[in-house]
């Protein structure tokens, strides 16, 4: 058998801007803010009140690598469902409130983990600040100050006609204030727009003027498709300059979409320790293979994988090589046959029709080596308590 070069790395993958120096909160055994690793969150879709459902899609969303959940919490039957769903979770739980002040004082009773509060939509709250905090901070639970486009402050929109960057902190900062002055400083804040170049904007000034961690969300950002593009899009230009502790890609699509997106989002970035990656040429007249067929195969075949690997499915002997011998695993494929590479080396060649097996062959292989050697996943810092 080949001995493998396990490619253990030397260091930290280089980032394009070192991490804004914000305040640490804890949602529950997650870490927010400081140096704690970005994390990604989702939503689900279920009505709450169904306990069994929403809890089989928080776990499908722990499978996928979620790391902290929210629920929405719009009448009382529900929250009545936050303890079973906060005691059963194996992730943090935030409950999602607009509008009752007194659903928040329920979900910390309930365990969960955080309350994200939207200051344009909960009405008689401002009076209630101080005994939010006082129970927040008694129980250890946190809180989101989520600000959105679509629900903003009527004062607010009446001063600047419209939901700009300029009101949407102005609006964040005044509850921020309204919990400063009651001593409260667990929490993060979020800005949300639907348009990317409001919402980097509105993200950019916050974090002029705060230190608080910061929840990144293009709201309603459309269809996968759309959404996945403005979501990266404007994450990338916040993270890339480092601001940004926790991310939402939202999606009109199953959650767990989101997540992936989200997870790809910081990988690609090296906010995350990239695991599958598939370096697939676009293919092109040179091309003497199916490599869109061949390269959702071995997406396909390896999804889940939980280590770093890197493997290259390129169409020719063009780039082929060059690209194969430069991953972990590679195919070169000409001549209705693929060289395969491990780790820079030719191992065999085999026909086309074996590529994909001796693909995943290989990338099992590797992944079992990698494992035994103790090479982490990009799971965020947890603390158990
Ligand atoms: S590797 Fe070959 S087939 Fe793929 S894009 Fe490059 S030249 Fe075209």
């Amino acid at each position: 058998m080949t001995s493998i070069d396990l490619g253990m790395p030397a260091g930290p993958p280089p980032v394009l801007a070192e991490r804004r120096k914000t305040r640490q909160i804890r949602v529950g055994k997650v870490l927010v803010g400081g140096d704690a690793p970005v994390s990604v969150q989702s939503m689900t879709t279920t009505p709450t009140t169904d306990i069994n459902a929403t809890l089989q899609q928080i776990a499908e969303l722990t499978a996928t690598g979620c790391d902290i959940v929210r629920v929405a919490v719009p009448s009382q039957d529900d929250a009545d469902a936050l303890p079973a769903i906060a005691a059963k979770s194996q992730i943090p739980v935030i409950a999602d409130i607009h509008f009752q002040p007194k659903y928040v004082f329920a979900a910390i009773e309930a365990g969960c983990a955080a309350v994200r509060v939207n200051p344009g939509n909960i009405r008689k709250f401002d009076d209630q600040v101080k005994e939010i905090a006082r129970t927040a901070a008694d129980a250890g639970v946190s809180i989101r100050i989520g600000v959105n486009a679509g629900s903003l402050d009527p004062r607010l929109l009446e001063k600047y006609g419209k939901p700009s960057p300029e009101a949407l902190v102005e609006s964040a900062l005044w509850e921020a204030g309204l919990f400063e002055e009651h001593g409260f400083h667990d929490f993060k804040i979020s800005v949300k727009h639907h348009d990317p170049v409001v919402m980097v904007r509105a993200y950019e000034l916050l974090s002029e003027q705060c230190d608080y961690p910061l929840h990144l969300g293009v709201t309603e950002a459309g269809p996968a498709f759309q959404g996945t593009i403005k979501s990266s899009v404007a994450f990338g230009a916040l993270l890339s300059k480092g601001i940004g502790d926790t991310i939402r890609v939202s999606l009109s699509a199953p959650p767990a979409e989101e997540v992936k997106v989200g997870i790809k989002i910081l990988e690609s970035l090296n906010l995350r320790p990239r695991k599958l990656e598939i370096v697939s040429c676009p293919s092109c007249g040179r091309a003497q293979v199916d490599v869109y067929k061949l390269a959702d195969e071995v997406t396909a075949g390896l999804e889940g994988m939980e280590v770093p690997l890197r493997v290259a499915v390129m169409g020719c002997v063009v780039n082929g090589p060059g690209e194969a011998r430069e991953a972990d695993l590679g195919v070169a494929s000409g001549n209705g046959k693929g060289q395969i590479f491990v780790r820079g080396e030719v191992v065999r060649t085999v026909p086309e029709s074996e590529i994909v097996e001796t693909l995943i062959d290989e990338a099992m292989r590797i992944g079992e080596e990698l494992k035994d050697a103790g090479v982490a996943s990009g799971a965020p810092e947890v603390e158990v308590r």
